[in-house]
Order: structure tokens, then C-alpha cells, then sequence
């Protein structure tokens, strides 16, 4: 049985994080769905409330401390003190080293690094007052290095030090802190990728698919179900923990 929670997923107006917010609610969890704008964030909530259950639309960019702060004071009025976060929002900004910009650097690490940082630190309050809570931070297959994306690669690989720490500084109190690492997941942001490569991204996904053990892409569905386990109950003793799912085995 499920004990029901409060639990913010951000970047969840779409792909991975929209699949993610569904699937905790139907988990019966109440979910503060998180993006940009919050209009973006209508249709996720709507859906959610067709199936039963309830969320709330926030717009905040994770990587501003006032408006972390203030996302944070409306989810604890409107729907409850959050015991479980997903830090899921995420940018991609690819470039050979050469022709990386500083801003192209300094906005992947806000979104990435600081918006993670910024979300746990507010999170973790009421998860220690709590004695319970959940945090799970997305990764990528990319930590291990990917072609054009170095500051991604540091940023995705930073979050697996950043969740290690925090499982250690955390544990005592209740929470557990993981991270998954997406293969390749059918979703806009890899749709913009195969636009930057300039291969029709049906293409581009057969290609990827031809490479994955499972021998398929995956879906934001995947990830999904990944992250109801880390957050579950019975998931307490696991911490610390860096999840590939990618269709076959890495890391
Ligand atoms: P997506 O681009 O479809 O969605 C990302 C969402 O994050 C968007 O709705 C965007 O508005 C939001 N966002 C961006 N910056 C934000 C900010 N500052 N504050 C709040 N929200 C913000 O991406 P996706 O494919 O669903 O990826 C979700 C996460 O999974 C990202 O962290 C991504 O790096 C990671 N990931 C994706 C893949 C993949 O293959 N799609 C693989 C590995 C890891």
C-alpha cells in the first residue's frame, strides 16, 4: 500500500517529467507538476485530474533561488508539505569544445547543477522534519562522455557526486536520494538533437534502436516507472544508487 505524499517533479510539462508526474499520481501521490511556464504545465495536471487524482501547476525556472523559494511556499499551502522531488528539468546546449560558448557552459550548469541544488536544499526541510523522503535526480548515459556535449556530460556526471553526498548527509533522517541515467528516450529533447544532426529523427531512431541490447528506444514511460520504485516505501534501503536504463547494460 502506498501512503500517499506530496511530490514535485520539475521540467514536467512535457517528455520524461510529464510521464514521471502521471505515473506518481496514479500512484496516489499528489503532484506539484513544475516547468517554465505554467500554462505548460495545464495539460499534465488536467490529465491528471481525468484519472483521479491531483496536481497542481507551478511555473519556476529551478535555477532561481526566489522562485524555488516561492514555488515551494505556494506547494506546501496548496497541496500539502512535499515529502518526494524528481529533479528532472533539464537543457541541452551541444557544441564541439571549440565552438561551446561561456553561456552555452553557464546554462547547463544552472539548469542541471544549480536547479538540483537549489530544489534539494528546499526540499530536504521538510523531509528531515518529515523523517521521510524521497529524491530522485536524472542523469544521463551521457555522464560516461558524449561527442558535442561537454557541458552536459559534466553536468549529468555532476549529478551523480551531487547524489551520492546527498545520500550520505541524508540518510539519517529518513531520505533517500538516487539517480537515473536515460539511454536514449523518445522525447523533444532528442527530437532537437537529431534536428542538429540533421537526420529525420524516425531515422535517428531506428539507429539508436539498432545499437540498444532491448533493441528499441525508450520511452518517457521508462523512466517513469523507475522513478515510482525510488520514491516507493519499500525502496527505504536503497540510496545512494546510479540507475542506467538504457536497454542494456552500462555504467
Ligand atoms: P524535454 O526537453 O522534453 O523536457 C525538459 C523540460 O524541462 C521542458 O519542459 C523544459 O521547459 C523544462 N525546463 C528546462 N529548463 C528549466 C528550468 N530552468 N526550470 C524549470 N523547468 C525547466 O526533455 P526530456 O527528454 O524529457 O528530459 C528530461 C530529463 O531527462 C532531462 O534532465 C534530460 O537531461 C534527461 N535525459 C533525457 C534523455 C533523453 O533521451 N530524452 C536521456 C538522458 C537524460
Amino acid at each position: 500500500m502506498t501512503t500517499p505524499r506530496v511530490a514535485i517533479v520539475t521540467g514536467a510539462a512535457r517528455g520524461i517529467g510529464a510521464a514521471t508526474a502521471l505515473r506518481l499520481a496514479r500512484d496516489g501521490h499528489a503532484v506539484a507538476v513544475l516547468d517554465l511556464v505554467e500554462d505548460g504545465c495545464l495539460p499534465v495536471v488536467q490529465a491528471v485530474e481525468r484519472a483521479g487524482g491531483r496536481a497542481l501547476a507551478v511555473g519556476a525556472d529551478v535555477s532561481e533561488e526566489d522562485a524555488v523559494a516561492s514555488a515551494f511556499a505556494r506547494i506546501e499551502a496548496e497541496l500539502g508539505a512535499p515529502t518526494i522531488l524528481v529533479n528532472n528539468a533539464g537543457i541541452i546546449r551541444d557544441n564541439l569544445l571549440f565552438k561551446m560558448t561561456a553561456g552555452d557552459w553557464d546554462a547547463v550548469m544552472g539548469v542541471h547543477l544549480r536547479g538540483a541544488f537549489l530544489m534539494s536544499k528546499a526540499a530536504q526541510a521538510y523531509m528531515t522534519k518529515e523523517g521521510f523522503g524521497r529524491i530522485v535526480n536524472m542523469s544521463s548515459t551521457s555522464a560516461l562522455g558524449n561527442r558535442g556535449q561537454a557541458n552536459y556530460a559534466a553536468a549529468k556526471a555532476g549529478i551523480q557526486g551531487f547524489t551520492k553526498t546527498l545520500a550520505i548527509e541524508l540518510g539519517k533522517f529518513g531520505v533517500t536520494v538516487n539517480s537515473i541515467a536515460p539511454g536514449w528516450i523518445q522525447t523533444e529533447m532528442t527530437a532537437a538533437t537529431a534536428e542538429r544532426m540533421g537526420v529525420p529523427f524516425e531515422e535517428l531512431l531506428e539507429q539508436w534502436a539498432g545499437q540498444i541490447p532491448v533493441a528499441r528506444v525508450g520511452q518517457p514511460e521508462d523512466i517513469a516507472a523507475a522513478v515510482s520504485f525510488f520514491v516507493s516505501e519499500d525502496a527505504g534501503f536503497v540510496s545512494g544508487q546510479i540507475l542506467y536504463v538504457a536497454g542494456g547494460p552500462l555504467g
